[in-house]
Formats: structure tokens, sequence, C-alpha cells
């Protein structure tokens, strides 16, 4: 049995870091058929909740940090994780040319060289990519990998109370005020 029950929990975390010299942000033609290659031609899912739809294309290593990083590390550390595993390309629409690209790009570009490489791509449904308390670029690397890895069927939380839903975080703090409100005559 486990000693500690169910529970939620609140939690807030402030991080600094330097971004190197960079060129300044842009869409650039590699990045535009990639983006159209993964979501449009293959049509990849959400990576996360294999939604179809608002979908948009994240970079796994941003392209703010691109000129600090090891390519020979980033390439290592995207064939680690592998975004692309068989059970995820074989929801593209797809599936057959999903897999072929990326197979082709592996033997010509053993290595990396641009954040806008395929293998750094991954598709994003919009809550998973940038909305408050659910997307990747909102939540801690462990929560959103966490969310990632719930069961479809049968999980003990579900996807929406991993992720923290601002419905249940608004519903307490209204909760909260009301008692407070009802209980407590101001000092
Ligand atoms: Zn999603």
């Amino acid at each position: 049995m486990n000693d500690v029950v169910t529970h939620f929990q609140r939690g807030t975390f402030e991080e600094r870091y330097w971004l190197p010299a960079h060129e300044k942000r842009r869409e650039s033609a590699l990045f535009k058929s990639n983006k159209k290659l993964l979501r449009d031609d293959c049509g990849a899912p959400c990576w996360i909740c294999g939604a179809t739809e608002d979908l948009e294309v994240h970079h796994v290593f941003e392209w703010a940090f691109w000129n600090a990083l090891d390519r020979r590390k980033v390439t290592d550390i995207l064939k680690a994780i592998e975004f692309y595993d068989s059970d995820y390309t074989a929801l593209a629409k797809d599936t057959d040319r999903l897999r072929q690209v990326l197979a082709e790009l592996g033997k010509k570009k053993p290595l990396l060289t641009s954040p806008d490489d395929a293998r750094n791509l991954v598709v994003l449904c919009r809550e998973h990519h940038r909305l408050k308390l659910t997307g990747i670029h909102t939540v801690s690397f462990p929560l959103w990998l966490a969310i990632a890895a719930v069961p479809i069927k049968d999980a003990v939380l579900t996807r929406e109370q991993l992720m923290l839903a601002v419905s249940r975080v608004s519903a307490l703090d209204q909760e909260l005020a009301a008692y407070s409100a009802n209980h407590y005559t101001p000092a």
C-alpha cells in the first residue's frame, strides 16, 4: 500500500540563463519545408496527446541556444529520447513516408547541423506547445515528460490531472477566498 495518497501540488519555478549571440529569429526555408513535411504531408499528430488539429511545430533544442551547443551531444540526446519511435510514427497519416524521410536523413547527415533539421522538430498541439500550465514552454521538463507517459487507458491519474488544469487552480482559489471571507474578520 502506498504511504502517500494522491494529492494536489502547486509550485512555481524561476529560471535564469544566458543566450549566445544569435541571428534574429526568423522562419528559415528549411524550417518551413520541414514543418510542411512533418505536419502537413506526413500528418504527424501532437506528440503528447495525438491531437490532429491546431498543430504547431516545436524545436526540441531551441533555436536561440543553438550556437552554444555541441552538435554531437545534440544528435546523441535526440537519438536517446527517440521522439520518432515506432509507436509515434505509427500514428502519422503517412507512416511510411515519415519513417523513410527520417531514415534517409540519418544516413545523409549523421550529425545535425541546423536546429531546423526534422529530427530536432516535434509536432505539438497548441495546448501542449504554448498554453499556460500545459505547454512545453510553460511547464518543467519532468512534468511535461510525465504528461507524455500517462497511459491512454486505465490511468491512475489522467493527463488533465497532471497538467494542473487552470480551472482546478482557479476553483481552489475561489473556494479558499470564500472560506476566508466567511471565517475570518479583517484585523
Ligand atoms: Zn497535444
